[in-house]
């Protein structure tokens, strides 16, 4: 990399957040810090500010504001507090912007940095898979360019010839199963959140490494590859292997397949987005391959875990379906993690949301999130049904 690059990070505080801090850290004078926003975290977020010394701190919680500028006095770090506030400062200009906040409350703070035209670096697929359309004509229309930071995304980003988009016939998104790949539903009936978000291979937020139990990650992974890669519903497979190896490949009209691979540390597609289109040094661990002897697939199991279903649904109605699927899966996921539902009720619940909400397509970010509130309502009723 040469220049210096101007960053801004939204959920600074998250997995992702920290991920991508530590790289920026261990080359700091490549970096000028803009603004770091996080949601609630202010000690988190004071702490990463006094470290990295952005021009801004943006606390989401609106209570938190004197915290945050108590914590940054003296430094110069300019504070604000409120979503608005998280929006105006993913319209700050950065060169690259990291879209790390969890869920649709992620989803202006996107807009506005595509709004831009910079670059985004794109982890939160929520957003993606409630406005997909629109994020990506936004995205076309002011040039911005969009990178992957999922690490199928990554790699299939990685692997995908976009000059000659003809000469791909489907790309094959990897899973790692989850930790109760091998659990019948009657077990899953009564795991605690505790075991859900131990996840065997990677380190992630809470959200996320339930999504990755219950194979719901995997759907909305589906619905993210559909809208950021030019293929239909029916190009995109997904297999199961436990190793996160391989994490996605792509497959030609010839029969050649190609796959990135790598250990599972989240730092090396948030590296490959923060230098691209150059390559930077990172601390991951090396892939040993004899080390790891051999690698295993298998085809996901749809019955015992009906969230990919109700995902490959969601995406072929396409519509309202997605966003619903996914504000229905957040309050599921939420319940689940406050013990108030048990597991499987997760995606009962956004099985039965899906069933009974059925308005318009969206024809706008403000009817997306209209759509994204009504569906959270019905859900929040739906799950208060389900005794646990
Ligand atoms: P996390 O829970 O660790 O962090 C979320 C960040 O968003 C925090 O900084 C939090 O303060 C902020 N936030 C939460 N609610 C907010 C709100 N209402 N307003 C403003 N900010 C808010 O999550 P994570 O694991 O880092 O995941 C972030 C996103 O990246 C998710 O969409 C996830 O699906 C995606 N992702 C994560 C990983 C991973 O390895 N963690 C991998 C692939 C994709
Ligand atoms: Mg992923």
């Amino acid at each position: 990399m040469s220049a210096r690059r101007s960053v801004t990070i939204l959920g600074a505080t998250g997995s992702v957040g920290r991920s991508t801090l530590d790289l920026i850290g261990r080359d700091p004078e490549r970096f000028e810090m803009v603004a770091l926003t996080a949601g609630r975290d202010v000690e988190g977020l004071v702490e990463l500010a006094r470290r990295f010394r952005p021009r801004l701190a943006v606390i989401g919680d609106e209570g938190a504001h004197s915290r945050l500028s108590d914590g940054l006095a003296g430094t110069g770090i300019e504070t604000a507090a409120g979503a608005e506030a998280i929006v105006e400062a993913a319209g700050s200009g950065a060169d690259w912007t990291m879209a790390a906040i969890v869920g649709t409350a992620g989803l202006k703070p996107a807009l506005r940095a595509l709004e831009g035209g910079g670059t985004l670096a794109f982890a939160n697929k929520e957003a993606l898979v409630s406005a997909g359309e629109l994020m990506m004509r936004v995205a076309t229309a002011t040039g911005a360019t969009l990178l992957p930071v999922d690490s199928e995304h990554n790699a299939i980003f990685q692997c995908f010839d976009r000059e000659r988009p003809g000469s791909v016939r489907r790309i094959i998104l990897t899973a790692s199963g989850g930790p109760f790949r091998e659990r019948s539903r009657d077990e899953m009936r009564r795991v605690t959140p505790a075991e859900a978000v131990a996840h065997p291979n990677w380190s992630m937020g809470a959200k996320i490494s339930v999504d990755c139990a219950t194979l719901m990650n995997k759907g909305l992974e589906l619905i993210e590859a559909y809208h950021l890669f030019p293929l239909g519903i029916d190009a995109i497979d997904i297999v199961v292997h436990p190793q996160s190896v391989i994490h996605s490949l792509v497959e030609y009209v010839d029969g050649s397949v190609l796959a990135q691979l790598g250990a599972p540390d989240m730092r090396i597609p948030i590296a490959y987005t923060l230098a691209w289109p150059d390559r930077m040094e990172t601390p991951c661990e090396r892939l040993d391959l004899v080390k790891i002897g051999s690698l295993d697939f298998e085809a996901p199991d749809e019955i015992r875990f009906p969230a990919l279903g109700l995902a490959r649904a969601a995406l072929a109605q396409g519509g309202a379906k997605p966003a619903i699927l996914n504000a229905a899966n957040e309050i599921g996921v939420a319940s689940f993690l406050e013990s108030r539902i048990g597991f499987l009720d997760i995606a009962a619940v956004v099985g039965e949301v899906l069933a009974a909400c059925d308005p318009p397509a969206p024809t706008s970010i403000d009817e997306v999130l209209e759509i994204d509130r009504q569906a959270r309502r019905v859900a929040a009723e739906i799950a208060g049904k389900f005794s646990f």
